[in-house]
């Protein structure tokens, strides 16, 4: 076997999860056709739920010191300012990146690049997956380079993380049902002065439509989004030129563009894959889902899909658990992706729709309901937990089980476990749970009881037990969360409570690991 995974496409989603698999020790190769990273910028906003991500992976700081941080989105309507929608506010206590990181794709994949060369792996450019041969224990890749030469390698999985037009997709006859919108998009990087509120994201919501103006890194750097005024929707010579009298009417003729240095424009479509695997292939990130980027998920959701299958592979490929592991792959990421297809389609007719009811009520009725909607913290708290991905869910996987109510504002299996500052030992510092938690393991908290060891367990170095102390203060953070009493918390290795109950049973989680994770401790790989 050449590789024991194959991951097709260099992207966001491609890096992440080869970063993924390498810290984990898996032998994989990533190829591109592509030769050499994108230099576009595309997606911008960085989610806190990926920021998280980048922390276990070693590259938050130097994101958060490229990035721009936006903590606040203003609204104005037909050239008023009508509203600020606090980003950072709502989530502090619940993650520690309570805002958007404004951070381009470009420097996202050059991040990720730089952190994959130092665990010792790199992609190969310039090589196209065309064709794919699934046998019942491996799979067999076509690669074609530039000169038309091809070459065929053999891997255990192969992982499609090819974009939009996905060849893996294609080659596995998995369908990608959806529709284009009749709208045609527009970006611009731009170094432009205006009214636009500093260093906050400014939504412009007009009769005609909308624009976005999201800051960007140095001043006067604006990143411009918006639907291309209708008389342009059919020429295909826009220019950044084109579009200027329409921002102006309705942004105010005060916007001051000294410079353009990227536009594009882009029809959008609406798809998600029928499935997300087939046999021995996966697809992710755009491959399996794309959407409108309403609230700049798309790039995020790709990650996560990574994430999601990284360590449920790493530990297949290892032979530390069961084929069916992966099952739970595509049964967890497919209810996300068709949910926020749901939402952010409904968001963008709405914020798109042509006709003048439409627009009366985006700008006179939307604008308003957001402005005092947005004043509620409660509101607020949704909101913030929906953009930043940290509301994400399993609870209805196969692999979320839990034993004894630990009250209905607890943390449920599927959850993300929340972010807590808490004191692991007696005498011991506070520390941030998240820096604390290894991700390449199961973590097990037993709360108000003793912990059993790892090897009671038979999960040796796959697991890390933690016995939290009681304590004023953890007790405090605990209940922050609405824990409370003894309870216990096995966490999956991406964070999410995989079981939990009131108190803990070495021989429900011994078997909760057996038959639903199908999980096997270091003798059982030996046999
Ligand atoms: C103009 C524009 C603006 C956008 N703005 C936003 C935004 O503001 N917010 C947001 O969240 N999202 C935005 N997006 C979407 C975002 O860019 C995607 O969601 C993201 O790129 C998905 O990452 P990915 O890794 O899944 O796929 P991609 O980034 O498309 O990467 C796929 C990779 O696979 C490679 N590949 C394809 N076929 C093959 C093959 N056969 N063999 C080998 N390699 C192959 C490609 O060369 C490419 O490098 C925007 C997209 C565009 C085009």
């Amino acid at each position: 076997m050449d590789a024991e995974v194959l991951i097709v496409g260099a992207g966001p989603t491609g890096l992440m999860l080869a970063n993924q698999l390498a810290r984990r020790g898996v032998r994989a190769q990533i190829v591109d056709r592509h030769p050499g990273p994108a230099r576009e910028t595309r997606a911008l906003g960085v989610q806190a739920r990926t920021l998280e991500i980048y922390s276990h992976l070693g590259i938050v700081e130097r994101a958060l010191d490229l990035g721009k941080r936006g903590t606040g989105a203003n609204i104005w309507a037909q050239g008023q300012w009508m509203a600020r929608v606090p980003l950072g506010e709502a989530g502090h206590s619940v993650t520690p990146y309570p805002y958007i990181l404004i951070l381009g794709q470009d420097d996202n994949e050059l991040i990720m690049g730089e952190r994959l060369r130092e665990l010792g792996m790199a992609v190969q450019w310039n090589s196209e997956l065309t064709g794919l041969e699934q046998n019942p224990d491996h799979v067999v890749a076509t690669l074609k380079k530039p000169d038309g030469a091809t070459c065929k390698i053999s891997a255990g999985w192969v992982a499609g993380c090819d974009g939009a037009r996905s060849s893996v997709r294609e080659l596995c006859g998995i369908t990608f049902p959806g529709a284009p919108y009749e709208h045609v998009f527009y970006v611009a990087d731009t170094e432009v002065t205006g009214k636009m509120v500093a260093d906050e994201v400014n939504v412009y919501l007009w009769r005609r439509g909308f624009h976005l103006f999201f800051p960007m890194r140095g001043k006067d750097h604006w990143r411009v989004v918006g639907i291309l005024p209708e008389e342009l929707r059919d020429r295909s010579d826009a220019t950044f030129e084109s579009v200027v009298p329409s921002l102006r009417g309705e942004a105010g003729s005060e916007l001051s563009f000294k410079k353009c240095t990227w536009f594009s424009t882009y029809r959008i479509h609406h798809r998600s894959a029928s499935r997300f695997r087939d046999r021995r292939c996966f697809v992710l990130g755009d491959a399996a889902h794309i959407h409108s980027p309403v609230g700049a998920q798309g790039m995020n959701t790709g990650l996560q899909d990574a994430y999601n299958l990284g360590w449920k592979l790493a530990l297949v490929v290892q032979g530390r658990a069961d084929a069916t592991l992966l099952d739970s792959y595509e049964a967890e990421r497919i209810p996300v992706a068709r949910r926020l297809l749901n939402t952010t389609d409904r968001a963008f007719r709405l914020i798109v729709a042509d006709n003048p009811l439409a627009g009366l009520l985006r700008t006179q009725i939307l604008a308003r309901v957001g402005a005092f909607a947005m004043r509620r913290k409660s509101i607020q708290r949704i909101a913030f937990r929906t953009i930043s991905q940290t509301g994400i869910h399993y609870r209805e996987s196969t692999l979320s089980q839990s034993l004894g109510d630990a009250g209905p504002d607890a943390p449920q299996a599927g959850d993300r476990f929340p972010w807590l500052m808490l004191k692991f030992e007696r005498d011991g510092l506070v520390e941030d749970s998240f820096r604390k938690l290894d991700d390449t393991r199961f973590n097990l908290l037993a709360i108000g009881q003793a912990a059993p060891s790892a090897e009671t367990l038979g999960l040796g170095d796959l697991l890390r037990t933690h016995a939290i102390p009681a304590d004023v203060g953890n007790d405090a953070e605990l209940a922050r969360v609405h824990i409370s009493g003894p309870a216990f918390y096995l966490l999956r290795p991406d964070g999410h409570v995989g079981l939990c109950g009131t108190r803990l049973d070495a021989g429900a989680v011994t078997k909760y690991v057996a038959e639903r994770l199908r999980v096997r401790g270091p003798q059982a790989k030996a046999h």
